[in-house]
């Protein structure tokens, strides 16, 4: 087929390598003039690890990454709020920390065959019966056999899809850098410390980069939206004191970031599509269900969603079939994780004292129940589908996993492994 698709994040990067890889003819159309990463860095669950597994890129991205094996959270007076280990669910099972450089890179080098890459070239219209779509320039380019639309949380197009049913910006958001990670503390554990919801700060160990071997760590600071807005920036001195308030050792490791210019800002946004396709268009990635990052899942979903579409295509005769079982069968995974960052959220991002103090006695017991325990250890590592199911990871990948696991970061030396999930046409 003839495939057009709209961005080049993390959503358009995979569904361009794995479906040029299945021999369609696929063009992509990026606003950004140079494609690049946008953001610091983000935890690859091992659903999204093994999307990266069969695309051959595990070990490259594991070597680059770092491996995360518990995810902790106490306030300020040292409470532990959160404290989860992958090794609990299943002892070949762990997150990596990357940086958004790295995974870009990574796939942009796989995707070299048949590569057709519009930079610079923003889409403002599109007709989604005939797969058509109209750049800034008045161009039109297409009809294709199906057009693929992943052009983010702030999608200006998903409405020339399908209404949303919501479709709102969350009242918190977060500034972010990337600082050098020597003789950091915790080099395989995401931490996290919180004053009530109002002030969240959290360290992440992403590794390095292509091109440039400094390991990092990404930090992040949850800030109210309005404090992005012109005139709010508290300024420097003001920051980094609240910072060391909350975190003396984030607040030493971020002291080389130059203020406010090294702190990038990201709002986020909450939306939900009654159906995710329209004639032969399909939103895959946030411009589908974006959702708060709370849960840390939205790279995972957008792999995730592009190897569901490559699937249906190798199952399904035409893109009429397709497109709705693509939609049921991710749908039945990311509807759970929308729900729980919805009610998640505000626990830890808002003004609600209240509830945040009764996270603060609650939570952590309540997830050290061991059924709750399995339950949102299944939520975290991205494995829960629906209430009660399961996305198994499947069995030669978890092989690897626990093999890398049994013979630790040796192992992680970049060794091409290709094995697709279901045959090719
Ligand atoms: C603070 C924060 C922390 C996060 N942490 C994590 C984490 O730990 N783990 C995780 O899995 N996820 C995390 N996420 C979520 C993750 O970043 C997103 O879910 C993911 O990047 C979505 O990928 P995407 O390809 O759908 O969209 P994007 O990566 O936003 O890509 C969209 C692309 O489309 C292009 N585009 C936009 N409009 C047009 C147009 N009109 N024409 C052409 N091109 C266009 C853009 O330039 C961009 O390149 C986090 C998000 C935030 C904000």
């Amino acid at each position: 087929m003839h495939i057009g698709i709209v961005g080049y994040g993390s959503a358009g990067q995979a569904a361009a390598l794995l479906l040029s890889r299945d021999g369609h003819r696929v063009e992509v159309f990026e606003r950004v003039p140079e494609p690049g990463p946008v953001g610091a860095g983000f935890l690859l669950q091992p659903v999204g690890l093994e999307v990266l597994w069969e695309l051959g890129l595990l070990d490259p991205a594991l070597s680059h990454g770092a491996r995360i094996s518990r995810l902790y959270g106490e306030t300020a007076r040292g409470r532990p709020v959160m404290d989860m280990r992958y090794g609990e669910l299943d002892p070949a099972l762990f997150g990596l920390g990357m940086q958004r450089a790295a995974l870009f890179s990574l796939l942009d080098a796989a995707w070299q065959e048949g590569r057709v890459l519009h930079a610079g070239c923003a889409i403002t219209a599109l007709d989604p019966e005939r797969a058509q779509v109209t750049d800034a320039g008045g161009r039109r380019h297409g009809p294709f056999d199906l057009l693929v639309v992943a052009d983010g949380a702030a999608s200006g197009l998903r409405g020339q899809v399908r209404a949303a049913r919501m479709d709102r910006a969350y009242p918190w958001g977060a500034q972010w850098c990337l600082v050098p990670g020597q003789d950091w503390r915790w080099p395989d554990e995401l931490r996290q410390r919180y004053v009530r919801a109002r002030r969240m700060a959290g360290m992440l160990p992403v590794g390095s980069r292509p091109g440039d071997p400094v390991r990092r760590l990404s930090f992040f600071w949850s800030t109210p939206a309005a404090a992005f807005e012109d005139g709010e920036w508290q300024g420097e001195a003001a920051w980094r004191r609240e910072v060391a308030e909350v975190w003396p050792e984030a607040a030493d490791a971020v002291r080389v970031t130059t203020l406010p210019a090294g702190l990038a800002q990201a709002r986020y946004r909450d939306t939900v599509h009654r159906r995710w396709f329209c004639g032969r268009t399909v939103l895959i990635g946030d411009a589908a269900h974006a959702m708060s990052p709370q849960l840390g899942q939205g790279v995972n979903m957008a792999l995730l969603d592009a190897r569901a579409l490559r699937d249906v295509l190798r199952e399904c005769r035409d893109v009429a079939s397709a497109l709705p079982l693509f939609e049921q069968r991710r749908r039945a995974h990311v509807d759970i994780y929308h729900f729980w960052s919805r009610w998640l959220t505000p626990l830890f991002q808002s003004h609600h004292d209240r509830v945040a103090g009764m996270r603060d006695i609650g939570f952590h017991p309540l997830t050290r129940i061991p059924g709750l325990r399995a339950q949102t250890l299944r939520v975290l590592t991205g494995t829960r589908r629906g209430w009660f199911g399961r996305l198994p990871l499947s069995a030669p990948f978890r092989q690897r996993l626990l093999q890398l696991a049994t013979q630790g970061p040796a192992a992680d030396a970049p060794r091409a492994v290709i094995t697709p999930s279901t045959p090719a046409p």
